[in-house]
């Protein structure tokens, strides 16, 4: 059974690789910004809720999300894996992660990490905004979206590089350069991860 993560800025194509990898690997995607985009757009209560933080790139509370994606991996589904797209995104929301995953004997296997230089992901997402017109998609919300991933994200990175689980992946190039730069990635074996008498030495 697969689970996996993929963590990366706005604008590296995580949403759109996480669906090619998920497919690839039989597992379900579960991209945590894809649920609150339809709610909001179902004007569901957790979408009123949500909006503000969506449309100003605010992080959603810690708590709103926990519980979301808690329900999520609670459904059948998941059973036989997953690929979590954009959570966890803070340092709690991997301790929450955690919580959930040890509460049924489970552990992550590997979190892919998308990489790119930040002026072109911001050339990509004003692309994207013209194709997609997603409500977050503008200058300023993108370089507020940008500077929560670099102030918040990254130390979600660096805990997990600390286990051992971490791939980084160039995020540069076609969308099948980077799905294939991915796929050869995983097949790869990873160093174990130190024993805790070595990790300490
Ligand atoms: P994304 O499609 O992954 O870029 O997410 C779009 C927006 O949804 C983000 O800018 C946040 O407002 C919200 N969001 C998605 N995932 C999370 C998360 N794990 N924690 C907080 N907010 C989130």
């Amino acid at each position: 059974m697969t689970k996996i993560l993929i963590i990366g800025p706005p604008g590296s194509g995580k949403g759109t690789q996480a669906e090619r990898v998920s497919e690839r690997l039989g597992v379900v995607a579960i991209s945590t910004g894809d649920i609150f985009r339809a709610n909001v757009k179902g004007k569901t209560p957790l979408g009123v809720e949500v909006q503000q933080y969506i449309d100003a790139g605010d992080f959603v509370p810690d708590n709103v999300v926990n519980k979301m994606v808690r329900n999520r991996l609670s459904e059948a589904d998941a059973d036989a894996g997953f690929l979590l797209d954009g959570y966890p995104r803070t340092t709690a929301q991997v301790d929450y992660l955690d919580h959930i995953l040890e509460g049924c004997g489970q552990k992550l296997d590997v979190v892919l990490q998308l990489t790119a230089d930040d002026e072109d992901l911001v050339a990509r997402i004003l692309g994207r905004a013209k194709e997609k017109g997603r409500s977050d998609d503008n200058c300023a919300v993108i370089r507020h979206r940008l500077d929560l991933y670099h102030k918040q994200t990254e130390a979600v990175v660096f805990k997990y590089a600390d286990r051992r689980i971490l791939i980084r992946v160039d995020g540069t190039g076609s969308i099948d350069e980077v799905t294939d730069r991915i796929m050869q990635s995983l097949s790869k074996p990873r160093p174990p991860k130190p024993e805790r008498s070595e990790a300490v030495r």
